[in-house]
């Protein structure tokens, strides 16, 4: 039940409208009515003076005329008869209301029906010219004061119900229109799905919180959109990355049923599977390793870790290969006691990756070295190559997944394209930064900034 804003708003209109209204309308019928009964009263006491005046001047003709008394309360459609002092009725109609002591005392007036109609009594005390008192109780009937009353309901009852329609349908009328971009706007949210990504809700042209809606809309589907795009290109990368050792597997093992060939040879073929498949679960688990960073759930300790250690394990775990390739590793300024709250396997991957790296692109006689310092209350990390270089159009993708420099070439023998995204990713999950800096036959920076311990 008015489960929409357009029916909430205006019943909600509506009945803020009928609240005021009816207390508008009480006020006014009681005020009316207490200034009605008031008028009336001052009207009858008017009349009752008129009245006592009336039966004095005529005091002998009405005790011998009984109708000119009645003639004359007749024109005013009034009641009323006169007492002496003590309480007997001098003049009046024999269905005139009695003289009651009490009511007299009390205020001076009195309701009565009256040969079935309603009446209001005053009651007034009276001298006639000699001086003597006398009580005087004169009424009128209510009916017209009633009658007025009743007007000016039968006026709330009409006029209140149609003012609410009418508020009700321009309410409607105003709110749809209020709210009629927010309906083209889900029309047109309705029709976007990942097929059409690439559309866009329109921007209404005035200002407004509807039109900030569509522009954060859009910005979310903009941002939407590349997220779709980078996992498109994500898995057909994948594809491809296994694509190829599972060619050559394949093409191993037709190779070794179609013909038959020696012990030897059985086990060549199968040595050559079994670096495919490695190369494909190395693939595999690298994946896996994203995919967990992504959503948050590698399991990373959090120990002290002290990187200048870390680097120099790295790089004397790595001289050797460099050496075989006329690589110079060093640790160039190792400082100590810089310690970072981390996973010390994923910082050991982050320096391998990097310093690896350096050595992979480096070239006869080019050195790679490593330093780390404190700075502040970071930890700071050099890997500087003087290697191959990066061309610059390359820098802005260098982190990218499946992202290498000699893509266009020929497949690298030695990655993947994984390694930086995997560093970047594990240098983030630590709260830290990585950035790089390259030119081409010069060398290669990279920087690490981590939160350091105190
Ligand atoms: P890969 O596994 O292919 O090395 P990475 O993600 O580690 O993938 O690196 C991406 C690309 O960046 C590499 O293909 C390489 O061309 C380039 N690159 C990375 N580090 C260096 C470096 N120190 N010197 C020159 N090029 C580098």
């Amino acid at each position: 039940m008015l489960r929409s804003l357009k029916s909430r708003l205006t019943v909600l209109y509506v009945a803020i409208l009928a609240v005021i209204l009816l207390a508008f309308a009480v006020a006014l019928y009681f005020t009316a009515r207490r200034d009605l009964y008031g008028d009336f009263e001052d009207s009858i006491r008017r009349q009752a003076r008129g009245f006592a005046k009336f039966s004095f001047e005529n005091f002998d003709r009405l005790q011998t005329d009984p109708i000119l008394f009645e003639s004359y309360l007749g024109e005013l459609g009034a009641s009323g008869a006169v007492f002496d002092a003590s309480g007997a009725k001098l003049f009046g109609p024999s269905g005139a209301p009695g003289f009651d002591r009490a009511r007299a005392a009390e205020d001076g007036r009195f309701r009565a029906e009256v040969g079935g109609k309603r009446y209001r009594f005053v009651v007034e005390t009276a001298r006639d010219p000699t001086g003597a008192e006398y009580r005087v109780v004169f009424g009128i009937q209510e009916e017209r004061v009633g009658r007025r009353l009743e007007r000016m309901l039968l006026f709330f009852a009409i006029f209140i119900p149609a003012l609410l329609l009418i508020a009700w349908y321009v309410g409607r009328v105003f709110v749809r229109g209020a709210l009629s971009p927010v309906d083209t706007l889900r029309k047109q949210a309705e029709s976007i799905q990942r097929s059409n990504l690439s559309q866009r809700v329109p921007i209404p042209k005035t200002r407004g919180e509807i039109r900030d809606l569509a522009i954060t809309l859009n910005d979310m589907l903009g941002r939407l959109e590349r997220a779709f795009d980078q996992v498109n290109a994500f898995t057909s990368n994948a594809s491809h990355e296994l694509k190829t050792p599972l060619a050559n597997l394949r093409g191993e093992i037709e190779l070794a049923l179609e013909r038959e060939a020696d012990v030897a040879a059985y086990q060549r073929l199968l040595a050559s599977g079994a670096e495919e498949v490695s190369r494909m679960t190395h693939i595999v688990d690298n994946l896996l390793l994203l995919a967990q960073l992504d959503s948050k759930q590698a399991i990373l300790r959090r120990d002290p870790v002290d990187l200048g250690e870390v680097a120099k394990q790295a790089a004397a775990e790595l001289e050797p290969i460099g050496a075989d390739k006329g690589v110079t590793v060093r640790g160039a300024m190792l400082e100590p006691g810089v310690r970072v709250s981390g996973d010390e396997v994923a910082l050991r991957r982050v320096f391998m990756n990097l310093l690896e790296n350096g050595v992979k692109y480096g070239r006869e006689g080019s050195e790679v070295k490593v330093t780390v310092w404190r700075e502040g209350s970071s930890a700071r990390v050099e890997i500087a190559d003087t290697g191959v270089g990066i061309p610059a159009e390359s820098l802005p993708h260098l982190f990218d997944r499946f992202y290498r420099v000699d893509r266009g070439r020929s497949r690298s023998p030695v990655g993947h394209g994984l390694g930086l995204s995997i560093t970047r990713s594990l240098v983030e999950a630590h709260g830290g930064t990585i950035t790089v800096a390259s030119r081409e036959g010069v060398g290669t920076t990279f920087h690490v900034t981590l939160p350091a311990m105190e």
